[in-house]
C-alpha cells in the first residue's frame, strides 16, 4: 500500500434525486473544493451522467487541478446499487433501471470509478472521518428528503445478501400511519423525513391551524426549507414545535428498535434536517430511544448527531475512491 501524500487527490460525488454534489479531497481527506449542480432526472440517464461529469470537472477546475491529477472518483447513487458490477440496478427517484454508471463515468472521465449506495457512502464517511475511535458496531440514520440508513457491523459496512441492507428509513413504526413512497404504511420516512414534516405542516395550515410560517412565507408556504422550521422553533411556534417533536419521537422509536436489534456502540443521526434542528430533536430522540431500548443494550451506548451534515456523502465517496486508488 503506497503512502498518500497531500497531493493525492480523489473526487467524491453524491448523486441525489434533486442535486449532484462533487468534492475534491486531498491525501488527508480534506475537501479542497466543491461543486453543486441540479440533477435534472427528467433528462434521462445519459443527461444526468453528462451533468455528473461536468460537476466533477467544475470541482477539479475550481481548485486549479486537472483530471490527470486525480487518482479516482467515488460516487454514491440512490436506489439499489450493485457496486461489484458497477451498476445502478434500480433508482425510483431517478427513473433508472440497470444503468452501467461506473463504465460510463470511467469512459467519460478517463479515471477509475467506484460506485456505492448513497446511504452506505454516508455511513462510511461518518465512520472513517468523524469518529477517531472507529466504532466496530455503528448505526446511522440520515434524515433528509427521505430517511436513509447504514450499518457498520464488526468494523465493516454491512450490505446484506443482495446489497440491499440498511433501508432503515423503511422501518415500520405505525402500521396505520401515512402511506410511504415504498408502498408500506407508517415507515419512519413517511413520518419524520423533511417531506413528511412539510406535508404535515401544509395539512395543518389547510385546516386553519396557526403558524408564523405563513407570516414568513404566505399561506401556500412557498419555498419552505428546514432552515425556516429552525427559525419558527426559535420563535416558539407551537404548531412547528409539535410537528418537530412528533418527528423526533418517531425517529427515537426507530433508534430504540435498532439498538435492540444491533446493540451498537454508537448511533449517529445525520442529514439536512438534523443539520438544522439537532438541538431541538436530539434530546427527544435520545430519551425515546433509551426508553425503548433494553437495559443491557444501553451500557456505553452513545447517540449523537453527525457534524458532517450534507458533506457525509461526498466524504464517504472520497474514502471509497481513496481505497480504490491504493
Ligand atoms: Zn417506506
Amino acid at each position: 500500500m503506497a503512502a498518500t501524500s497531500k497531493s493525492d487527490y480523489v473526487v467524491g460525488v453524491d448523486l441525489g434525486g434533486t442535486k449532484i454534489l462533487a468534492g475534491v479531497f486531498d491525501g488527508a481527506t480534506r475537501c479542497v473544493s466543491r461543486s453543486k449542480m441540479t440533477t435534472k432526472a427528467e433528462r434521462g440517464a445519459a443527461g444526468v451522467i453528462g451533468r455528473i461529469v461536468r460537476c466533477v470537472q467544475d470541482a477539479v477546475d475550481e481548485c486549479d487541478l486537472t483530471l490527470k491529477q486525480v487518482k479516482a472518483v467515488g460516487i454514491g447513487s440512490p436506489g439499489s446499487v450493485d457496486s461489484e458490477a458497477g451498476r445502478v440496478v434500480f433508482a425510483g427517484n431517478l427513473g433508472w433501471n440497470n444503468i452501467p454508471l461506473r463504465k460510463e463515468l470511467e469512459r467519460r472521465l478517463g479515471l477509475p470509478v467506484v460506485i456505492e449506495n448513497d446511504c452506505n457512502i454516508c455511513i462510511i464517511g461518518v465512520h472513517q472521518e468523524e469518529f477517531a475511535a472507529k466504532p466496530r458496531n455503528m448505526v446511522g440514520l440520515f434524515v433528509g428528503t427521505g430517511i436513509g440508513g447504514g450499518l457498520i457491523l464488526n468494523g465493516k459496512l454491512f450490505s446484506g445478501a443482495a446489497g440491499m441492507a440498511g433501508e432503515l428509513g423503511h422501518m415500520v413504526i405505525d402500521v396505520n400511519g401515512p402511506k410511504c413512497t415504498c408502498g408500506n404504511r407508517g415507515c419512519v420516512e413517511a413520518l419524520s423525513s423533511r417531506t413528511a414534516i412539510f406535508r404535515r405542516i401544509q395539512d395543518e395550515v389547510k385546516r386553519g391551524d396557526k403558524t408564523i410560517l405563513t407570516e414568513m412565507l404566505g399561506d401556500a408556504l412557498e419555498g419552505l426549507r428546514s432552515g425556516d422550521l429552525r427559525k419558527a422553533l426559535k420563535r416558539g411556534d407551537k404548531m412547528v414545535t409539535n410537528v418537530i417533536e412528533d418527528a423526533a419521537h418517531y425517529i427515537g422509536v426507530a433508534v430504540g428498535n435498532l439498538v435492540n436489534i444491533f446493540n451498537p456502540e454508537l448511533v449517529v443521526v445525520g442529514g439536512g434536517v438534523m443539520e438544522q434542528m439537532a438541538e431541538a430533536m436530539m434530546p427527544i430522540i435520545t430519551e425515546t430511544a433509551m426508553e425503548g431500548a433494553f437495559n443491557g443494550t444501553t451500557r456505553g451506548l452513545r447517540i449523537l448527531p453527525s457534524k458532517l451534515g450534507d458533506d457525509a456523502g461526498i466524504t464517504g465517496a472520497a474514502v471509497l475512491a481513496r481505497r480504490l486508488s491504493k
